[in-house]
This record gives structure tokens, sequence and C-alpha cells, in this order.
């Protein structure tokens, strides 16, 4: 095969340069002057990750110099709002570091709105300050861009490289230019996996003319989690599927709505339908429904019910706050800061929101650990906090030595977003400065037949492609291969119709679950027929083969606990009800790299905060 090969040595190698990535990369160089700190990544950071178009508003910001949160309320908060289940070290490290990751984004010229008299950060609600940040992502792309050695961008990491020397630690990852085609090598003796969460792997409302239309970044292709289970590294909560609430047809977001604006929902008669479902949730989720703040799932839930009961759409009430000129600015300044298609949407549906409530809907499930849910890899929380059972050495290190994680690739962390995820990529690197430090000069081995497997494996879909093409029947239909679209509608189907996707109202149970881990498991053994025609085919190829082990781990852990934790993210049929008393626990998985079986667990939560 004909195609360079580029081998780079280095200390860390951070993987992904979004939000947890580029904060990686910052600390790195604050605590490892003298290390040499590479970033592969699959587009290229100035404009990369789920916050590539911008923000609105940074949502998680304690604010404790003004006296307003500490971190032990946003414990409580996360924690009422997953149902009791986070890791509440990691997210009380997260919380406690965070402030002055915000401080540092305004030091580097990002635009915070403010009282003019306090100077204090404006808030759209208790978390959540308000920024004008279209520009957010290029600022820590610099800030990345003058850390780091070397940034490598459009390199998709298919693969992270073991360390043949001793079992179970990482030596680097694999993978190749998207636009030159050439294969990467890069040797680390540290690898922080900061790769995002995952859309597209269950069947998005939008399908046809509207496909690619989803709420989390499209092209986010759960690497984060794919990476680290081929690595063998256990995961936590990945049944933890998260479901949103938003505009209709855009996925515009709500939160500056209702906390800023004070607008409000109602069903399609122009009622008030929370409260219809009290009575009905509490009796499967007990006392949670008398939480306050209400769990964002049981808020899902009503919506859900209330749709199903007949008496959809449900709106969002704008017409009365629109009719103040500034929040109507606001109201739309939200869009364009952020998600510019929710106002293309409106304006081609005739729909201005000082006159029309327009409509909201629920999302396809989304898997990540960084926005309001906990799936990720499971890792060790910092010395001073955690309990014997969630410390290993090193914070954020996952099962596996030497390799870390940040932002959606860590599970537990629920309502980290942008500045956490920035900060947790800060905690990861110092403690991975700190296991290089610790190591020495120990040498790794990673030998030419490992790295040239994986050559063979990963360029093996543009084989399949020209060695197939003249045997095609009819269109893009060949008896020999499956293109990477065919096999991505597939996957949506079987997760949505198996797994509790839009179409069976987030319904499943174990016979489907079982079913559906049948059929995943020879979609595996058919993508190793992928045919790709060209380099932006074989990306859309490795994309869909992590975007399957991501379903897989979701698939096994939904099965696992048997019970309904989050009505309103996904229902277990056979077991309606959230159960305390089996299932107060987090949920572990691990996927032996060679024989592909996967074994189960619990791990008991720990509450460190009364
Ligand atoms: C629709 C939406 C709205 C949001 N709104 C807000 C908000 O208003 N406020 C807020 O604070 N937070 C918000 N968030 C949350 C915030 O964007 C995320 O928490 C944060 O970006 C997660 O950081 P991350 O580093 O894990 O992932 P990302 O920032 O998504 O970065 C992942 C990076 O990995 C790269 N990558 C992926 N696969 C590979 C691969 N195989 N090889 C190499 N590179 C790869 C990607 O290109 C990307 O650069 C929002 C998220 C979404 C999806």
């Amino acid at each position: 095969m004909g195609v360079k090969t580029v081998y780079e040595d280095c200390d860390i190698l951070v993987v992904g340069g979004g939000m947890g990535g580029t904060g990686a990369a910052y600390e790195a160089r604050y605590w490892g002057r003298d290390l040499k700190i590479v970033i592969a990544e699959k587009a290229n950071i100035d404009r990369s990750g789920a916050v590539a178009q911008g923000l609105y508003a940074i949502n998680c910001y304690m604010g404790t110099q003004w006296g307003e949160n500490n971190p032990e309320d946003h414990v409580r908060y996360a924690r009422n709002d997953l149902m009791g289940l986070v890791r509440e070290d990691l997210a009380f490290d997260m919380a406690r570091h965070v402030d002055s990751a915000v401080h540092k984004f305004e030091e580097w010229g990002l635009p915070f709105m403010k009282n003019a008299e306090t100077g204090q950060y404006l808030r759209e609600g208790k978390w959540q300050i308000m920024i004008h940040g279209e520009s957010f992502k290029p600022i820590v792309a610099n800030a990345a861009r003058n850390s780091a050695d070397k940034i490598y961008n459009r390199i998709m990491v298919t693969h992270l490289l073991m360390d043949e020397s001793k079992g179970n630690r990482v030596g680097g990852a694999v993978g190749f230019n998207v636009r030159t085609g050439d294969y990467h090598v890069f040797r680390a003796k540290a690898v922080i996996v900061s790769a995002g969460g995952a859309s597209h792997i269950f069947k998005p409302r939008s399908v046809g003319e509207g496909m690619g239309r989803t709420w989390y970044a499209p092209w986010s292709s759960g690497s984060a989690y794919a990476l680290s289970i081929q690595a063998g590294a256990k995961m936590t909560q990945m049944e933890n599927r998260i479901v949103l609430a938003r505009f209709k047809d855009g996925y515009g977001p709500v939160g500056a709505y209702f906390l800023h604006l004070k607008t409000y929902t109602q069903n399609g008669y122009g009622d008030e339908y929370e409260s219809t479902w009290y009575e009905h949730t509490k009796a499967l989720v007990g006392e949670y429904i008398d939480h306050q703040p209400t769990p964002t799932c049981l808020r899902n839930h009503a919506f859900i019910q209330e749709v199903n009961a007949g008496r959809g759409p449900i709106h969002m009430v704008t017409r009365e706050a629109f009719q103040d000129p500034r929040l109507e600015e606001v109201g739309w300044e939200n869009f364009l800061g952020m998600t510019v298609s929710q106002a293309v949407v409106w304006a081609s549906q005739d729909i201005d929101p000082k006159y029309i409530n327009p409509e909201l809907t629920t999302s396809e499930p989304y898997v990540m650990g960084s926005h309001a849910t906990c799936s990720g890899a499971w890792c060790s929380g910092p010395e001073d906090l955690s309990p014997d059972e969630y410390y290993w050495g090193y914070n954020r290190m996952m099962t596996v030595d030497g390799l870390f994680g940040a932002g959606d690739a860590i599970g537990g962390t629920a309502h980290a977003f942008s500045s956490g995820s920035f900060t947790e990529g800060r905690l990861a690197a110092k403690a991975a400065v700190k296991y290089i430090r610790d190591l020495r000069n120990e040498n790794m081995n990673i030998s030419d037949q490992q790295i040239n497997d994986f050559k063979q494996t990963i360029y093996q879909p543009l084989d399949n492609y020209t060695v197939g093409r003249n045997e095609i029947v009819g269109g893009t239909v060949s008896p020999s291969y499956l293109l990477p679209i065919q096999g991505l509608q597939r996957l949506e189907k079987v997760m949505d119709e198996y797994v509790g996707g839009t179409s069976v109202n987030y319904m499943t149970n174990d016979k489907l679950l079982e079913r559906g881990i049948q059929l995943l498991d020879i979609m595996e053994e058919d993508f190793e027929h992928l045919g790709a025609e060209d380099l932006h085919q074989l990306l859309r190829a490795w994309e869909l083969k992590h975007r399957l082990l991501t379903s897989q781990s979701v698939a096994q852990h939904t099965l696992f606990r048997e019970e309904t934790r989050w009505p309103g993210y996904y229902y277990r049929g056979d077991h309606m009800k959230l159960d305390d008393e089996n299932w107060h626990c987090l949920t572990l998985s691990r996927r032996h790299p060679e024989s592909g079986e996967w074994e189960m667990e619990k791990a008991p939560v720990y509450h460190l905060v009364d």
C-alpha cells in the first residue's frame, strides 16, 4: 500500500482539540515546561467540536468570588438533576476550579455581558453567565496553539497504541490525515482523550432532506468512547443518554428563553400540563418528583406523556416576553450567537415569536459526559477527595495506565459544559504531567507489528471499495461492500427501534435489548466490509465504527440497569419504576479488547456532599 507514514514521538498526546483538549494543552505546558505536547484533531481546532459555532452562555460558573455559589452547591444541583447518581468527587473537583478557567477566557479576550455598576457577569440562570460567544472557540484554540509544540489538524485518530512492555498501558495513538491520506503514528507516554460525545447513534428526528440537522454536533462520532473501549478502559453510566426538549426542527436552545426571558410551555390547547402528570410521575419515581429544581428528565417525561395523550404540540409561550423589545433582541441574539439555523427555520416557516408561539419537540437521544448526563470513561478522582474505590493514583486517569480523559470522554461529571470541560482538560493534564515525571526514563515498547497491523486495518475500507466497485448491481448497492451512509442508517434504525429512540417513544425492555445487541453484533461483522471510495468516506467509515462501539456500550448498559432511573430519557418497560434499593449505584462495563466480551458490574455511589 503506497501510504506515507509520519511518526511523531511526544510526551503528551491530546486527542481532540475541543474544549477539553485545548484546556489540556494549556495546562500541560504550565506544569510541563520541558515536555513535548502534541494535539491530533480531526477538524481544525479553530472551529472544531461542539463549540465550533460559538455559544451565548457559559453554563457552568460558580461565581464564588461574588458570593453566588460554592462547589458544594453545584454538586447538589448536578446530583439532583441526575436522580441521585453522579461522581461527586469529580463534580466537586471540577466546580472548585471552573471559575479560574472562566476568568482566563476573559483575560484572553472573550467578551462577557456585565452589570455596568458592579462589574459582575450577567447571569442567565443560577449557573449560566452570558457572553458574546461567537469567538469562543478560536480564543481557546489560540491558548492551545501557544502551548502545544505541534498541532496536527485533519487527523482522524482511529485507535490507541498499547505499550507491549507492560500490560494495560497506553503508548500513543494512530490515525490518518483526512486530506493527504498519510498514516500518522503518535508514540506518547500519556494520552488525553477529549474527542467529544456521540450524535447519530439513534435515528434523528430529521431524516432525508434534513439529515445532519441534529442537536448535538453531527461530527461528534463517539470517538472518545470507542478509543477508550477498544483499549480496554472501563466505562460508566453509558445508559444515561440525554434527550433534549428544544425548538422544533432547528434544535434551538431553550435555556435563555426559560431562564432569562421567563417564557414557559403549554400544550396545543393553551393549557399548563406539567402538573397533570404529577401523581403519575410520583408513582414511578417517588419523592424525586418533589425535588427543586425538577430534574430535567422528569420535565421531559411530562412533555412526552402529554403529547402521547393527544394534546400536542407543546409550545413555548414567547408572545408575552417578545413584546419587550430588549427581550425580543435577546431572544434572537441567542440563536445568532450559537444556532443560526433555528432563526433560519423560523424565518422559512413564517414564525415570528412575537406573534406565534413556536413549537418544541424532544430530540433523539445522544451520549455525552459533559452536558447534562454522565456517560463516559470510569476514571480516578483527585487524591484529596476520592474514596478508595474512586482513586488509583492520577486524577482523570482511566483504568488503562497513562490514559486520561476530559469533557465528554469522562463519565460521572454531568453539567460541566464548555467551561467545565476545559477545566477537566486542565486537571487531566496536570495529572498526566505528574504521571510522566513518575515514569522517569522507563522504556516503552510499541512494535512495528502493532503499527503495521493498525495501518492494514485502517485503510481496509479503501481496498474493499477498489476491489468490489465493479460488482455494483444497481446505483450504490454492492454485494461485496457496504457504504458508510448505508451502515449509519442501519445502526440508527436498530438503536432507535430496540434501544429506546424516538419512534418507540424512548421505550425498550430486556427482550428488545437482547435482540438489539444481537443485531449490533451482526453489524460489527458486516462493518468489516465497509467500502470507502475516497478519504472522506474513509473518515465516515471510521466514524461509523466508533459509533457502533459506542452504541454497543449503550445497549449493554441499558440492559444491565434493571430499572427506569430517568423517565423522559428512556424507559425500561419491564422495570418501569425507579429502584433505589437495588440500583442506587453506578454501572460499569469493560469490553475485553481481544474477545469482545462485555463484563458488567455495579459501583457504589458515594455522597460526599450532604
Ligand atoms: C448543541 C450544544 C449546545 C451547547 N450549549 C452550551 C452552552 O450554551 N454553554 C456551555 O457552556 N456549554 C454548552 N454545550 C456544551 C459544550 O459544548 C461541551 O460540554 C464541550 O464542548 C465538551 O467538550 P469536549 O472537549 O468533550 O468536546 P468538544 O468540544 O466537542 O471537542 C471534541 C473534539 O474532538 C475532535 N474529535 C472527535 N473525534 C476525533 C477523532 N477521532 N480524532 C481526532 N479528533 C477528534 C472534534 O473535532 C472536536 O474538536 C453545548 C453543547 C452542544 C452539543
